[in-house]
């Protein structure tokens, strides 16, 4: 299973879907307002920082996929 981001385009509101494999066009729809103006975000891997900079200790273990 995945994680993916999403983003409504009508009134910005950011949310989740859990998914098994490509987000079908019909989950593609805000919960907030209905609006299927959704586009795919990938904020879950900006939001450590970079990654351009690695760093020597032991590998970090992200939680974000489950
Ligand atoms: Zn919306």
């Amino acid at each position: 299973m995945a994680i993916v981001d999403l983003k409504c385009r009508s009134c910005e509101h950011a949310f989740q879907l859990v998914t098994r494999g490509a987000v079908k066009e019909k989950q593609k729809c805000c919960p907030s307002c209905g609006s299927k103006e959704v586009r795919q975000t990938f904020g879950s891997f900006l939001r450590n920082g970079s990654l351009a900079d690695p760093s020597c200790g032991a590998p970090q273990r992200s939680s974000g996929y489950g």
